[in-house]
C-alpha cells in the first residue's frame, strides 16, 4: 500500500510503499477512504517535545470500508464502513468496557494508519456508519466527538452564555455542540476574521476577532450580553487558559481542549477569587462517535462547511506543510486511493 510516512521534525512526510497491514486479533483492516489532516497532527510534526518516531504513519481522523476481519471479530463484516476511535484497547479492561479505549493501559495508537490506503484498528472501536453518511463525513466525526465530549463536561444549561477561543476545527465543533445542547449565544473569537464563515455555518451567534478590539473583555460581555458561563479553550498555545479564566463569568466553568506540550501559567487570584472551575477534556468516548454520527445522519450537514480541500495521498506531504502557516483552509481530507 501507499502511505504518507513521518521523516522528523521539520521534514516534510515522504509517500513510500508498505506491506499491507493484516488484522491481528479483535482487529480489521479498514480501505481508508478520507481520512482528515488535524491540527494536533500538525503540532506533533513541529515540537521537539514530541514522541512521534520517524517513520510512523499518522492520520487519525478517517473512514472506509472493513477488508479484513481479525480473529474472534463477529460484531462487523466485510463491506462495513466505519469510523474508527483512532486507539487500539486490549478490549476488556475497565477503560475499554467503558468506550475510552485511551484509557487502556495497553492502548496502542501506532498501528492506527489514517494516511495510507488501508489501517488496522479495533473491532470494538468501530462505529458503523449509517448509509445516509459520506467517507468524508465519517472523517468528520472524530474531530467533532472531540467537540461533543468537551460541550458534554459542561452540562449547560438552557439559555446559558458560551465563549469558544479558536477557530479550528474543534473550537468549531465546539460551537456546534454548544448551540445545540443549551447556550442561547456563542460568541466564537480568534485572532482574525479568517474563520468568520466558519464559525457562522457551524453555529455561533458571534464572532470576535481579537486583532480588532481593544478591550477583548468588554467585546465578549458585549456580544454575549454578560460574562460567559463557560469557556472553551481550543487555541492550545500557552497563556489560552489564563484567557479563558479572565473572560468566565465567576464560578464558572473552563473546558481546557488545546494541544500544547509546553508549560503553561496562570493569575491563581484570578481562578481564585472567581471560584472558577477547570475541566480537561481530551478526545472522546465511543458513544460520543456514535451519538456524532446518528446527528450527522439525521441531516445535520453543517460540520462538512468545514472541508476545504481534498486532495490525494501524492499531493499530501506538501499540502501538510501548507498548513503550517496562515492558511485559507479549515479542514483538509486526504483521499488516499485517489478523489472522486
Ligand atoms: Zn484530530
Ligand atoms: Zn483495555
Amino acid at each position: 500500500m501507499k502511505a504518507a510516512i513521518f521523516q522528523g521534525i521539520g521534514k516534510p512526510m515522504v509517500v513510500e510503499d508498505r506491506p499491507d497491514p493484516s488484522p491481528g486479533p479483535g482487529e480489521v483492516v479498514i480501505r481508508v477512504g478520507r481520512a482528515g489532516i488535524c491540527g494536533s497532527d500538525l503540532h506533533m510534526t513541529s515540537e521537539p517535545g514530541s514522541s512521534i518516531a520517524v517513520g510512523t504513519i499518522m492520520g487519525h481522523e478517517f473512514a472506509g470500508e472493513i477488508v479484513a476481519l481479525g480473529k474472534d471479530v463477529t460484531q462487523l463484516k466485510i463491506g462495513d464502513r466505519v469510523a474508527p476511535l483512532p486507539f487500539v484497547g486490549c478490549g476488556h479492561c475497565a477503560a475499554c468496557d467503558d468506550g475510552r479505549p485511551h484509557h487502556c493501559p495497553r492502548a496502542r495508537i501506532d498501528v492506527v494508519t489514517g494516511f495510507s490506503q488501508y489501517s488496522r484498528v479495533g473491532a470494538n472501536d468501530c462505529v458503523v456508519l449509517p448509509p445516509a453518511l459520506t467517507d468524508e463525513d465519517g472523517a468528520l466525526i472524530e474531530p467533532m466527538a472531540v467537540g461533543l465530549q468537551g460541550v458534554r463536561k459542561a452540562a449547560l444549561q438552557v439559555g446559558c452564555r458560551v465563549l469558544v477561543m479558536g477557530a479550528g476545527p474543534i473550537g468549531l465543533a465546539c460551537a456546534f455542540w454548544a448551540r445545540r445542547l443549551g447556550a442561547s449565544r456563542v460568541a466564537l473569537m480568534a485572532s482574525t476574521r479568517r474563520r468568520e464563515r466558519f464559525a457562522q455555518a457551524l453555529g455561533a451567534t458571534h464572532f470576535i476577532a481579537q486583532g480588532e478590539v481593544d478591550q477583548p473583555a468588554a467585546a465578549v460581555n458585549d456580544a454575549l450580553g454578560g460574562p460567559p458561563d463557560v469557556v472553551f479553550e481550543a487555541v492550545g498555545i500557552p497563556g489560552a487558559i489564563g484567557q479563558a479564566m479572565e473572560h468566565v463569568a465567576p464560578r464558572g466553568l473552563v473546558v481546557g481542549l488545546g494541544f500544547t506540550t509546553k508549560p503553561d501559567s496562570y493569575v491563581g487570584t484570578v481562578a481564585l477569587m472567581k471560584e472558577l472551575r477547570l475541566w480537561f477534556s481530551v478526545v472522546y468516548e465511543k458513544r460520543d462517535f456514535q451519538y456524532t454520527a446518528e446527528v450527522m445522519a439525521a441531516g445535520e450537514h453543517a460540520p462538512r462547511a468545514m472541508i476545504t480541500d481534498t486532495v490525494s495521498l501524492d499531493a499530501m506531504p506538501a499540502k501538510f506543510e501548507s498548513l503550517r502557516g496562515p492558511t485559507a483552509d479549515c479542514k483538509v481530507m486526504v483521499a488516499p486511493w485517489g478523489i472522486g
